[in-house]
């Protein structure tokens, strides 16, 4: 069989533009980090086209083309891609690094081409920006190895651990043939497979990004709707989500789930005094304030306008009701100056525990809602528990 390298190098740069076009296509309106990645993607294909076009052409076209900027192409198109897929992963880019390393290479190859001519060591050169490159893109796909890893993740991590195979063959050839390969054109075995892995691997590089695109863009959307907008904590869904799954955690370690509600007081009048916006930065300070006052493991949600409720794992009625007292204090000390005017600001709190065992996520909220209301009837700022209140449980009967 006579595999014609040319022919295999024009198939690869053939596929890997169709294959630019189907990823900019598919990123459609949604605007997140997962389409900009994608994008930045599809152009490194488009470029990683040229260069495989150029680098068939070779003997057709000069070799200045066909060389140096093919390969400047080819470094500039993998950098890019290290940029997409460690965007997409929230890693560093390591972009300076990239392309200082590459810019060298290429120095190098360019000497190799016209300087001292040799084709072995301008492959080195190459080789090493290139598993520099690899080397980067793998770093973050390794935690897909656990059990419950992105699949996504693992065929990116396959495609490219058989490119680093590949890779060290090529470089390895010279120590193991006594015909090395005198030009990328010549077809010896490892020239022939890195030739034909180079012309199919646009197809599974491409279907591993569309994969963690897709992946991606449900996690983002996930977030989104579990985020409240104004304050950036959590929505009434995610609540009532972390409630359910706190509940169960309870049930398991036998310990209570504290739950507090709590409410601004007299915030109509704030909006009155300031107007909507200015509520609206009153409620991002109130949350800032809150959190100061939570410890590691407590959860807060914005359930209604300006009406929050804080879950804190493990602490009964008695120990959330002293968290009550202190997110209390914490709002009544602040000291907001708005607008040159300085506003004080109080809450109403109310507090109930959930029982391990317990799984009634709406008659937790009801009971923390009536001590809630309580506190409110008893002249506001101030914590009432779900056992001062007469004719409601302290927690679940
Ligand atoms: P109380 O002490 O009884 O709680 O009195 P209040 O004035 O706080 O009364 P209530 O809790 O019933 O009123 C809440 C007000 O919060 C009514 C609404 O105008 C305002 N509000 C609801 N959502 C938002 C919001 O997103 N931004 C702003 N600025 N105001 C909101
Ligand atoms: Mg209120
Ligand atoms: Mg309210």
């Amino acid at each position: 069989m006579s595999i014609d390298m040319a022919t295999l190098a024009l198939m690869g740069a053939a596929q890997a533009l169709l294959m630019a076009v189907v990823l900019w296509t598919s990123t459609g309106s949604y605007a997140g980090v997962a389409r900009a990645s994608l994008r930045l993607r599809a152009g490194a294909q488009a470029l990683e086209a040229a260069a495989w076009g150029l680098l068939g052409l070779r003997g057709h076209v000069a070799d200045w083309l066909s060389i140096p900027v093919a390969n400047a192409v080819m470094l500039v198109s993998y950098a890019m891609t290290v940029h997409a897929l460690r965007m997409l992963l929230g890693a560093p880019s390591r972009l300076r690094m990239v392309a200082v390393a590459s810019v060298a290479g290429w120095l190098a190859i360019v000497w190799y081409t016209w300087g001292a001519t040799s084709f072995q060591a301008r492959m080195v050169c190459a080789s090493l920006v290139i598993m520099l490159d690899l080397a980067l893109l793998i770093a973050p796909l390794l935690d897909s190895l656990r059990r419950d890893g992105s699949a996504a993740k693992r065929v990116l991590l396959a495609t490219l651990a058989i490119a680093v195979a590949i890779v060290l063959w090529r470089n390895a050839e010279p120590l193991l043939s006594s015909r090395p390969a005198t030009g990328l054109l010549v077809p010896t075995p490892i020239n022939a497979i890195y030739m034909m892995f180079s012309a199919m691997q646009p197809l599974f590089t491409s279907v591993g990004f569309l994969l963690l695109y897709n992946e991606t863009m449900q996690a983002e959307l996930r977030l989104l709707a579990r985020t409240d907008p104004l304050t950036g904590v959590n929505n009434r869904l995610a609540l009532i989500e972390t409630i359910g799954r706190l509940l169960d955690a309870a049930g398991s370690s036998g310990r209570p789930l504290g739950v507090l509600m709590l409410d601004v007081d007299h915030f109509k009048a704030v909006n009155d005094r300031f107007g909507h916006g200015g509520g609206d930065r009153v409620l991002l300070s109130l949350v800032e304030r809150i959190q100061r006052a939570l410890s590691h493991g407590d959860v807060i949600g914005r359930v209604g306008g300006e009406e929050f409720v804080v879950l804190s794992p493990g602490n009964d009625l008695c120990r959330t009701r002293a968290l009550g007292e202190r997110i209390r204090t914490e709002v009544e000390r602040a000291q907001l100056v708005f607008d040159g005017h300085v506003l004080g600001m109080t809450v109403s709190v109310g507090v109930t525990e959930a029982a391990p065992g317990e799984n009634d996520v709406t008659a937790l909220l009801q009971r923390a809602d009536a001590a809630l209301y309580a506190a409110k009837h008893a002249g506001r700022n101030r914590v009432v528990t779900t056992g001062d209140v007469a004719g409601v449980p302290p927690a679940s009967a």
